[in-house]
């Protein structure tokens, strides 16, 4: 295996570094995040030194989204999430892993992705605000005062 220098899941995959298994088969294992965002969040990471989820070969691909399927499965059945939510990372550390988060409506993931979709329609709303129309509208009704 390519192991990277001082990779905290290489040490994990290895047993060198402590960590809250959950779930593995040959190529993936699936344990706590130790930063959670909700109760049971978990992280499914490749056991090769792999940065990005689609460097990995097909087999390891299936694993690692059989694993996340299992524990999903389960976080669905502990904790009745509304949904599971899936994200696949390699920047911060870079070792393939998906973030697994069993999430609740209005909680801080869900908050921030709304915010993130609210961000993707702004510009629209915006765009609208300073045609002519709109511009003259605002002037007016400010300008009454
Ligand atoms: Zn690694």
């Amino acid at each position: 295996m390519e192991k990277k220098k001082s990779c905290v899941f290489c040490d994990i995959i290895e047993g060198k570094a402590h960590a809250y298994k959950i779930h593995e088969d040959e190529l993936s294992v699936c344990i706590l995040d130790i930063q959670p965002y909700t109760k049971g969040h978990c992280l499914v990471i490749s056991k090769r030194h792999v940065q990005w989820w689609h460097e990995l070969s097909d087999e390891e691909n299936a694993s690692l989204f059989k694993v996340a399927k299992v524990v999903a499965n389960r976080m669905m059945d502990k904790f009745e999430p509304d949904f599971i939510f899936l994200y696949a990372r390699g920047r911060r550390i870079p070792h393939t892993h998906l973030l697994l988060i069993p999430t609740h409506s209005g909680d801080v993931l869900d908050r921030f992705f709304n915010a993130l979709e609210n961000f993707q329609e702004s510009p629209q709303e915006l765009a609208r605000l300073k045609e002519p129309q709109a511009m003259a509208e605002a002037a007016k009704l400010l300008g009454q005062g």
